[in-house]
């Protein structure tokens, strides 16, 4: 299938699994992932009318994103994949999301180092929801006080949060503990907008627990190899 293909059905099966949550057509974003996939597939979608795109990898994104020079202006680069301290430069220098702050420090460091003529850096708190010990992410008890201080530093823009959830039986209980994490956290006085949350498999739970942005990489640009 083309990327404007697919691209076209995500879009449709996003609205239809908002309507079935009784939310309103085109209330949840979307947004391609386009890891491990070459940058004539963003042109691609790009062309399609996708205007934002997901990064896993600090390097390919940062490759990509020079390789699109042409379209940057109006592109919108997100990273998704885990970012160490001491990779923050080029990403606090380059991107407009991380979703992936998972610890004080990193926030502090992209603070410092986003440049003053650019616009705030956009940031979700990435949360461990599953608790496993292998994924990324702040644990869901340190995330009110993280929310705070990160949303407390200059030159960021707290956003809201981002998880990937294990898929399985547990997976509702997963999105549905992200989405009462979210609405704390809106209640603590934080003004949240985003709740990224839910892939290619899980868009239609994700949709339901109350996701605002989707990230989606393989029904779009098809399997990775
Ligand atoms: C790869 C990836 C996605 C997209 O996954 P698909 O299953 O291909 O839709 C979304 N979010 C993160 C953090 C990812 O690493």
């Amino acid at each position: 299938m083309a990327i404007s293909d697919s691209l076209q059905a995500t879009k449709t099966r996003l609205d239809a699994a908002c309507v079935a949550a009784g939310r309103a057509p085109g209330a949840v974003g979307l947004l391609p992932v386009t890891k491990t996939f070459p940058a004539d597939a963003v042109r691609e979608a790009f062309a399609a009318g996708a205007r934002a795109f997901g990064e896993n990898y600090v390097q390919e994104g940062l490759a990509k994103i020079d390789a699109l020079a042409d379209l940057r202006p109006q592109i919108a680069w997100h990273l998704i994949g885990p970012l160490q301290s001491n990779k923050t430069r080029p990403v606090a220098e380059q991107f407009d999301w991380v979703h992936s702050v998972d610890r004080l420090k990193v926030a502090q460091r992209l603070s410092e180092q986003r440049p003053a003529h650019l616009p705030d850096l956009q940031v979700c708190l990435q949360v461990n929801i599953s608790g496993e010990a292998s994924k990324s992410g702040a644990l869901p008890e340190e995330v009110p006080a993280l929310a705070q201080a990160v949303a407390a530093l200059p030159r960021l823009h707290l956003r809201g949060l981002m998880a990937v959830p294990e898929p399985g039986p547990g997976a509702r209980a997963q999105h549905d503990a992200m989405a009462a994490l979210f609405q704390q956290l809106q209640s603590q006085g934080l003004a949240l907008d985003t709740l990224s949350l839910g892939m290619s498999a899980d868009l239609e739970d994700a949709v339901a627990a109350g996701s605002t942005l989707v990230r989606v990489g393989s029904a779009i640009f098809g399997a990775r190899t």
